[in-house]
């Protein structure tokens, strides 16, 4: 049902001689010819919300009987801007919809203000939902829950215990590809070589597809579910587009593992090898892409200044730190052998593989004053 509410002061009245009658009229119009209820307090004032009238309306929508308001404007509801909102969120929380047929009103200055506030509060409503959404997923997600099915290959979604559990017959393909990769058997070469092999032995994969797909081959070699580390929290989504949330944020679940982790590293440094191979260049210095400053957050990229290479922040973006690569990369390099990380794999020949094997461990450098550094591995 759709109700009109009018109201008139006595001050008004006599003033602008608006009577109520005028008002009904115009919000008539507005309905179309369809059946109205309507609620007018006349010669009350607008100070307050103790009108006979509305009280009537705000208890009829409280039943839920009316769908629509139709007012002049929200001056007709209130004189009072935080009586107006108030109103207006209460009606809106309740599925009524609230129609102003003055729509000069936006334009005064009054009526601005409400606009901008009533904006400003429903995006304030909006965040809060948003936000208490995530933090009780994230909630759910501490608590070592999985918080849905992520159709991870090798894996079923107990949804009763909210764990991944292992599928059994997809694991041991699972082992099957880490194999296949580590030491290829004729006629199987490379991830492209896995794929068609899984393919032609009728294989399905987890969305039930004939066919593999490489990247789909590259994605298992890449996951570390594997080895028992799932993680949540790593993508935001909450603000537009998607992107990658910074790794101190990430719930790590852990899972029943099913590949070693000697096997997943050996892998990860052929993937590394693989990569290099197709991109032709990789970075320049030995710790390209892993530097970031610890004050100011800033990456830190390898750069020539002067006669010799420096680690530093782009110009004009951070603090302004530099620091000698060529020193930098020997203490890191210096740190990474007594840590002990090279013993299961033969003595990097060179810068290349020297990077590669720092790049399987490693996940981000933070470099401080004076070239201290703090290492994040994986
Ligand atoms: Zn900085």
């Amino acid at each position: 049902m759709i109700a009109i509410y009018a109201r008139v002061s006595t001050e008004e009245q006599a003033k602008h001689g608006f009577g109520i009658a005028a008002q009904i009229r115009a919000c008539k119009e507005m309905a179309k010819g369809e059946d109205v209820l309507v609620f007018s307090d006349e010669g009350v004032s607008g100070e307050t919300l103790n009108r006979p009238a509305l009280e009537e309306l705000r208890q009829e929508i409280g039943v839920g009987r009316i769908s629509t308001v139709i007012c002049l404007d929200p001056d007709r509801l209130s004189r009072k801007l935080l009586h107006q909102l108030l109103l207006t969120e209460e009606w809106e929380r309740l599925g009524v919809e609230l129609c102003f047929v003055n729509g000069d009103y936006s334009k005064t200055p009054e009526g601005n203000l409400f606009y901008a506030l009533r904006g400003a509060i429903s995006e304030f409503e909006k965040a809060k939902i948003t936000e208490r959404m995530c933090r009780g997923r994230r909630e759910k997600a501490r608590q070592g829950r999985v918080l849905r099915d992520f159709s991870i290959y090798g894996y079923d979604f107990d949804s009763d215990r909210e764990q991944l559990v292992i599928n059994h017959t997809e694991a041991r393909i699972v082992c099957q590809i880490f194999a296949w990769f580590l030491n290829p058997p004729p006629g199987i070469r490379g991830m492209a070589g896995i794929a068609r092999a899984l393919t032609s032995a009728g294989i399905p994969t987890k969305r039930g597809a004939p066919k593999w797909h490489r990247q789909v081959v590259r994605q298992i070699l890449a996951n570390r579910t594997y080895i028992g580390e799932f993680y949540q929290n790593k993508w935001d989504a909450s603000v537009g587009k998607v992107r990658l949330r910074p790794q101190e944020e990430w719930i790590l679940i852990p899972c029943p593992a099913i590949i070693d982790r000697l096997t997943f590293a050996r892998s990860q440094l052929l993937l590394a090898q693989s990569r290099r191979r197709s991109a032709g260049n990789g970075p320049r210095y030995l710790l390209s892409g892993l530097l970031r400053c610890s004050s100011c957050g800033a990456p830190m990229k390898g750069r020539l200044w002067g006669n010799s290479a420096v680690y530093s922040e782009e110009p004009g973006v951070g603090c302004g730190l530099r620091v000698s690569q060529a020193v930098l990369d020997e203490k890191v390099w210096a740190w990474f052998c007594t840590e002990g990380n090279t013993a299961h794999f033969p003595a990097p020949k060179g810068e290349l593989e020297r990077r590669e094997l720092l790049r399987i461990f490693v996940q981000e450098i933070l470099v401080g004053e004076g070239g201290q550094f703090v290492v994040k591995t994986f």
